[in-house]
């Protein structure tokens, strides 16, 4: 199985891909984890990667694209892997494109969480007084909301042009939400 989970900052892709990748036996691997870590340990990417993301603005396509192919090279992407964050531009879905050609496979599914924006605000500033996140202040969740709409919105259409997408609410319970995700994946897209 080969997914996508995408949806706005605060739609709950990070609660939902740990259990899904959890439920198919796939490496759940999100972008934003990777930049965190690597900007944890202060290494030459995260440096690079920290300034993009304090303002909430997308690190550089090709730095992102390298640390996807590297990642999804590895041995245990080779049966499948659940994406989390990636992509969110047109030029790293063409990136993704190759990658997948390259190792002859495709995608399976794009699971979009669908919440409205105040919802997502709200949650975000909760978010921010348990976890603390350097990018979770509300100029910056404004901005990432923004970034998110002109940027990576449109690659809902352009997945659903492939008949890929499949649109989960997201609003409700964790295992709600969750029950939701294994029923669309369950049938075919029509
Ligand atoms: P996230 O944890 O998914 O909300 O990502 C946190 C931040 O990491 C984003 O605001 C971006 O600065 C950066 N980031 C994560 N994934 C990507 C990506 N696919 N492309 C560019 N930047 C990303």
């Amino acid at each position: 199985m080969r997914l996508l989970l995408m949806g706005p900052p605060g739609a709950g892709k990070g609660t939902q891909s740990a259990a899904l990748a959890a439920r198919f036996d796939i490496p759940a691997i999100a972008t934003g984890d990777i930049f965190r870590a690597q900007v944890a340990a202060q290494t030459p990417l995260g440096i690079t990667a920290q300034g993009y993301m304090d303002r909430g603005e997308y690190v550089a396509d090709e730095v992102t694209n390298a640390m996807v192919a590297v990642r999804l090279a590895e041995p245990d992407c080779a049966d499948g892997f659940l994406l989390d964050g990636y992509p969110r531009t047109v030029e790293q879905v063409a990136e993704l494109d190759t990658m997948l050609a390259t190792a002859d496979s495709t995608l399976d599914s794009v699971v979009v969480l669908t919440v409205d924006t105040d919802e997502l605000v709200g949650r975000l500033l909760r978010r921010a007084e348990i976890e603390g996140r350097a990018d979770d202040t509300e100029p910056v969740i404004r901005r990432r909301q923004e970034v998110y709409a002109e940027q990576t919105a449109p690659l809902v259409e352009l997945y659903d042009a492939r008949s890929l997408v499949r649109e989960v609410d997201g609003t409700g319970t964790v295992e709600e939400i969750g029950a939701r995700i294994d029923e669309v994946l369950s049938r075919p897209v029509v």
